[in-house]
């Protein structure tokens, strides 16, 4: 983002602060956050090598399930529907769409193991490669697409959604999941607050513990903005803003908890959680993952 506009909602941004080396900039109106000064192809290619294969066979028990039964059940797809599963990680989400009778998937990510390990689920179609070449992979239209916690891994989000929404069948559903940028869900847990201090402390020289705190608390928040991984900071408000200009969707928004079973498959409950630190943290800007639902007209 050369000229500092936003990306999402056109309005200017500003530095905000650092992460380690990396430089946080963020919008004045949206408060959409990124790192300025991306890092290179190789190095993240050096980072995910491997990254992405974290297999967990409790994750299979918990997404072939019938709440995944009903949660495909209730997105109104046609008989025998086509999902694309977007960076589908362990494959469980496509399996599970299968195995339930809903169609058949495609499934793309860019990690050799996850996709080795998604074959051995008997998905119909796995196809290794780096998703930012989706416009290039397929050119087949679904009309179930489902894309969660990755543009905010990539260093620019924008191509990889408008390619998914041009993919889409007429009435398809493609659903847009990310952390929740703006949400102070996960500084309920103790763990989770004193990393993001120590690091915030720890990364800008001018920074008092009382100024780290009010950046933590304020709209400067940034939850799981953590370069390299994560490199953006999304939020709804920005993406609202994106999807606003485009025509022939209509879509709506979700702040989900990250104790929501469906969205939140993964999370397993962390003991320095309180569970009334997390209501009243959810209670102020929402859960930690937005959810949002883009259906193509028809
Ligand atoms: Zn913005």
């Amino acid at each position: 983002m050369k000229n500092n506009k936003c990306k999402f909602c056109g309005a200017d941004c500003e530095y905000w602060y650092n992460i380690n080396e990396f430089e946080i900039y963020g919008c004045k109106n949206c408060k959409t956050s990124y790192t300025s000064n991306m890092p290179s192809e190789e190095e993240l290619k050096h980072y995910y090598d491997g990254f992405n294969f974290c297999i967990n066979p409790k994750s299979k028990i918990r997404i072939i399930s019938n709440a995944y039964k009903y949660f495909y059940k209730s997105l109104n797809l046609p008989n025998n529907a086509k999902m694309l599963d977007i960076g589908g990680g362990g494959g469980f989400f496509s399996c599970a769409f299968e195995k339930f009778g809903f169609g058949k998937a495609v499934y793309i990510d860019i990690d050799n193991q996850s996709c080795e390990y998604a074959k051995s689920l008997n998905i119909s179609k796995v196809i290794n490669a780096d998703v930012r070449d989706l416009k290039n992979i397929s050119n087949e239209k679904y009309d179930f697409i489902y894309c969660r916690h990755v543009v905010e891994h990539l260093t620019d989000p924008i191509p990889i959604i408008d390619a998914a929404i041009e993919l889409l069948n007429k009435n398809g559903l493609f659903i847009l999941q990310y952390p929740n940028s703006l949400s102070l869900e996960r500084l309920a847990s103790k763990c989770f607050y004193k990393e993001r201090m120590e690091t915030l402390l720890k990364s800008n020289k001018d920074y008092s513990y009382i100024k780290a705190l009010k950046t933590i608390f304020s709209y400067k928040t940034g939850n799981d903005v953590y370069p390299p991984r994560h490199l953006w900071g999304l939020t709804a408000c920005g993406m609202k803003e994106y999807l606003s200009k485009k025509e022939g969707i209509s879509y709506n928004f979700k702040l989900k908890s990250i104790t929501d079973k469906i969205y939140s498959p993964y999370y397993t409950g962390v003991k320095d959680s309180p569970r009334l630190a997390m209501f009243l943290a959810r209670s102020i800007r929402g859960g930690c993952h937005v959810v949002c639902s883009i259906r193509k007209n028809s």
